[in-house]
């Protein structure tokens, strides 16, 4: 991929794999500008796939008439744009499922499922297939903001920033 300089507007050629999808630190040869670059298709290659992430949610089965048959706190395993797969202590009932979270700067995050699955582990946990039924802005919305506040707390937990590995750009400007 090739990343322009935000200060100079020197471009480099940089391999893509050392470009976190969070974003990494480049720092231009040309004129020391420090800056952060993303690689380029992220945000594509997510709406599609599915993610694995680890992040807390509450679900809440309700009954035709909206009240709540049963509720519980689970953790996803996996989450795309069309739905979510939760690892649970106990079974979710079959039902329409409502999933709460709060997202990284603590807003309520609300969205609204159908149990796919659900079945017992190994580890003798469940895990439910929840396929959402919301609008699809609201599907991606919930989908980015968990894999954001999922990648944002395995950074915070994992290496400090002085730990983390500086992309220096090393070689010379494509256009000098
Ligand atoms: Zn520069």
């Amino acid at each position: 991929m090739k990343i322009t300089c935000i200060s100079c507007q020197s471009r480099f050629r940089v391999d893509s794999c050392l470009v976190k999808a969070t974003g990494s630190t480049a720092r231009c040869s040309n004129c020391q500008q420090i800056f952060t670059v993303f690689p380029p298709d992220a945000t594509n290659r997510r709406r599609h796939k599915r993610i694995k992430t680890k992040n807390l949610i509450s679900h809440a089965t309700v009954d035709e008439h909206g009240q709540v048959i049963s509720q519980g706190i689970g953790e996803t395993v996996d989450i795309s744009k069309g739905g979510i797969s939760l690892e649970t202590p106990h079974p979710i009932e079959l039902g329409l499922v409502v999933l709460t979270t709060v997202d990284l700067d603590n807003n309520f995050l609300e969205i609204k499922g159908n149990l796919v699955y659900c079945r017992k582990t190994a580890t003798g946990m469940y895990h439910s297939g929840i396929r959402f039924v919301d609008t699809n802005e609201q599907m991606v919305n919930f989908a980015v903001k968990l894999i954001k506040e999922y990648n944002h707390r395995k950074n915070d937990s994992h290496d400090s920033p002085a730990q983390h590995p500086t992309l220096v750009c090393h070689v010379p400007p494509l256009d000098q």
